[in-house]
């Protein structure tokens, strides 16, 4: 492992799904390591690609499983993507996201006919021939293509699902648009929460069990990172990785070792 950077850490930005719970559970030692963390003063963001929830909704679920967090600590891609259109001069939307997702983009134009962004979340069975074939012509009458995400798949108790990502890539490919991601590991993403710190950027450390979105993230970003092995993580990531990180742990709790 390597030497603790010279710089000690002032915050960490960690991941939720695959780190802090798997399968509806809490991972082994997580809330006890969330709980230290406070403890010793370490300033706590909440990085989720999570789209199916608003950050209201998934503060409540974190609270349920037993996690001392608050809910203006938690940043997901929705959130991200509120703010991104907001900045545009123009954001008619068709929305292809959870009916409670959509309520949080009210303040957002909605114009299903001639958008000006297709903007695609978790929208599960509701991915089907016709919505996506819809999706597909506006993007070839000139709507640009948003993916509040790209993860290509997910874990539930019940087994794995096709994720928005799998969708958004048959989009990119049917249409030869890029779809702009909000999402890890995307930079404005990073940013958002960065900016809720104040901190430099050695001063932060990223954790994750998904070398492609938080790991590949904080790289780009110039930000160490702890890859846990828990969650999406498979063995075989770690032969040629897309992305190095600086540490690699068994499980989040192990931090309390580290730091
Ligand atoms: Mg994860």
């Amino acid at each position: 492992m390597p030497e603790i950077s010279p710089t000690l850490p002032k915050a960490f930005l960690i991941d939720l799904d695959g780190t802090l719970y798997f399968k509806g559970e809490p991972c082994p030692g997580a809330i006890e390591t969330v709980n230290y963390l406070r403890q010793e003063k370490y300033q706590l963001r909440f990085l989720t690609n999570t789209t199916a929830k608003t950050p209201k909704m998934l503060h409540k679920q974190m609270l349920t499983l037993g996690f001392d967090i608050y809910e203006d600590e938690i940043f997901n891609a929705t959130y991200a993507c509120l703010q991104y259109l907001r900045s545009q001069p123009k954001n008619r939307c068709h929305f292809m996201v959870d009916e409670a997702v959509k309520t949080f983009f009210k303040e957002v134009p909605m114009d299903n006919d001639a958008p000006d962004f297709v903007v695609v979340g978790d929208y599960g069975e509701r991915f089907d021939f016709h919505t996506l074939n819809h999706a597909f012509r506006l993007l070839m009458d000139g709507a640009e293509l948003i993916a509040l995400q790209k993860g290509l798949y997910w874990f539930s108790s019940e087994g794995m699902f096709l994720d928005c990502g799998a969708f958004v890539t048959l989009l990119e490919a049917a249409t030869g648009k890029t779809a702009k991601v909000m999402g890890k590991p995307s930079e404005t993403f990073f940013t958002i929460a960065l900016e809720s710190l104040q901190l430099s950027l050695s001063e932060v450390v990223v954790v994750g069990d998904d070398i492609t979105s938080d790991i590949v993230g904080a790289e780009r970003m110039k930000m160490q990172s702890i890859l846990v092995k828990t969650g999406k993580f498979k063995p075989d990531q770690l032969k040629n990785p897309v992305a190095k990180p600086t540490w690699v742990l068994d499980c989040v709790s192990e931090l309390r070792q580290l730091f």
